[in-house]
């Protein structure tokens, strides 16, 4: 899927426009709660087709992909964790390891959405001065996730 650029005259493919729409909405943050609230919405569902598709070729044996997108979790939680000045002790393989061993399940709920769709969790969260490492992590599902937010719940 291509979309023509008129501006600049160069190809994007539809998966690069829509990290740019994120990357403005990062420096446009509405006040508004309902337009914050519809742009986190979006974000969320296209994430859900992305990981689908990954997920899809996962189960035909490409896992290369998968482990990119853990990595990216991994330093993504890395650098809020020197933000948040936590301690910051998360093994690489041993997320790989949890996630390979879920079998696809939500900790909370138990409900099966497939690996590519667990999110790791803060038990204690990094905002409220718990550490990034292995044994404050759980992999919860979207919905648990989002109901979670800064809460210690879920233990
Ligand atoms: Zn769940």
């Amino acid at each position: 899927m291509y979309k023509r650029n008129a501006a600049s005259g160069v190809n994007t493919t539809r998966r690069e426009w829509v990290f740019k729409k994120m990357d403005m909405g990062a420096q446009f943050r509405p006040q508004d709660p309902e337009t914050f609230e519809a742009i986190r919405l979006f974000k969320t569902a296209y994430n859900t087709l992305y990981y689908d598709r990954i997920y899809y070729r996962l189960q035909k044996g490409d896992n290369k992909n998968f482990q990119r997108i853990v990595r990216a979790k991994w330093s993504n939680y890395s650098m809020r964790a020197k933000k948040y000045g936590v301690s910051n002790d998360l093994d690489f393989d041993k997320l790989l390891e949890m996630y390979l061993h879920s079998n696809g399940k939500c900790t909370h709920c138990h409900i099966e959405v497939g690996i590519i769709n667990l999110v790791p969790d803060h038990i204690r969260s990094m905002y409220k001065g718990g550490p990034n490492t292995i044994d404050n992590i759980q992999l919860l599902c979207e919905k648990c996730n989002t109901k979670k937010g800064h809460r210690d719940e879920y233990k």
